[in-house]
């Protein structure tokens, strides 16, 4: 069964499943399966997916390439790292030694060679910022190829490697991190409120990872398994960005509404406030499928007996209430397997 290897427990069986310790090994499994036509997942920490209940028929090969490698250029520490390694450690090592630029991604699950996948980012700070370069395996020229982070094409919580699914296996992420004991210059407003600073200042590194750990906690986003909240897959749904004929369709429907005005004249618009809004309070429930009870736009599955229909029912209901009231669609973020929140009818 996949369950266990997801943060949200949910997920049938594996055809076949191995543990690759070694890039090459990666390498070996994706091109000997690409030969022979065999499906295959590349599965990390399993926390930004919804594995179905039917499992996945084919080769589940599991990230666990260790290793970390620090070199100086200028006034920059150069980390690369293996795509098995947990990324949580990895922010706190970089915190340990006075490392600047990933200090708010503290307490984020999984692991190093997903963080492209989707941009990783909390609290201001994205992956996008401090990434070099990613080592990847493309599948379609059987490759493993060095691209720049401007290749890449990262956006929002996503990325080309998003947009072009199943063609490259992150192996590797190089990072450019600044040496410096103080935090990347706070840009998350609520992060600044709880650090006592004006956005834009910087603080302690250890102070700012403190901080987001703080939060994140209050929030259920570290994974605690005493924390039933935490099985989850994180945020469900993204923030969706409207251009300027959209925002103002929900101007008129909730003027006044909460909102990040981006360059270029779209807004960014909570989600959690859309789904509350909607009539989906924190803790509300469909049978065992749970939203969290410290943030709605967690959808968890607190006592372990939900299965990935009962998730994604609820994930629907939300979604529509959501596109009913306010005219918006909301969109998942974690990686749907083998399963699927049904097609836009717009
Ligand atoms: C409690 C909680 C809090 C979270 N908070 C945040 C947050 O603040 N910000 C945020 O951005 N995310 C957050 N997430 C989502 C998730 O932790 C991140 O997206 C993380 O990077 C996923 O890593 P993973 O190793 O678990 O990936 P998985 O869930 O295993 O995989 C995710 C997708 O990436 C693909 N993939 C994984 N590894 C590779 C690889 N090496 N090469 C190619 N494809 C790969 C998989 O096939 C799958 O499609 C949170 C999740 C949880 C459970």
């Amino acid at each position: 069964m996949l369950a266990p290897y997801t943060t949200l427990g949910l997920g049938g069986p594996a055809r076949r499943f191995v543990e690759a310790a070694t890039a090459e090994q990666v390498v070996s499994e994706l091109a000997e399966a690409d030969r022979t036509g065999e499906r295959v997942l590349v599965l990390g920490g399993g926390s930004n997916v919804v594995v179905a209940d039917d499992g996945f028929d084919g080769l589940v090969v599991r990230l666990a390439s260790e290793g970390v490698s620090v070199s100086r250029d200028g006034e920059q520490v150069i980390v690369t790292v293996e795509a098995g390694e947990s990324w949580e450690p990895l922010v706190a090592r970089a915190v340990a030694e006075g490392w600047s630029g990933l200090e708010c991604l503290s307490g984020i699950p999984g692991l190093v060679g997903a963080t492209p996948i989707q941009n990783v980012g909390a609290y201001g700070q994205e992956v996008a910022q401090t990434i070099r370069c990613v080592r990847a395996y493309d599948r379609r020229t059987r490759h493993v190829v060095d691209l720049e982070a401007r290749q890449c094409g990262f956006s929002y919580r996503d990325s080309a490697f998003k947009r072009d699914p199943g063609r490259h296996v992150v192996l590797a992420v190089t990072y450019a991190l600044d040496v410096s004991g103080l935090s990347a210059p706070v840009a998350y407003k609520e992060l600044a409120g709880r650090l006592g600073v004006e956005p834009g200042e910087r603080v302690p590194l250890a102070r700012a990872r403190e901080a987001v750990l703080e939060l994140r906690r209050s929030k259920g986003m570290v994974i605690d398994p005493a924390d039933p909240d935490t099985r989850s897959a994180g945020s469900f749904f993204t923030n969706p960005v409207l251009g300027s004929e959209e925002a103002e369709r929900l101007e008129a429907r909730a003027p006044g509404h909460p909102r990040w005005e981006l360059p270029g004249g779209s807004v960014k618009v909570p989600a959690a406030w859309l789904i509350e809004q909607a009539g989906f309070p924190k803790g509300y429930t469909l049978g065992p499928a749970r939203i969290s009870t410290k943030h709605t736009l967690a959808l968890t599955n607190p006592t372990g007996e939900a299965t990935a229909a009962d998730l994604l029912a609820l994930a629907r209901e939300v979604r529509d209430g959501v596109r009913e009231k306010f005219g918006v669609t909301l969109v998942n973020e974690p990686v749907l397997i083998g399963c699927a929140l049904d097609a836009d009818p717009e």
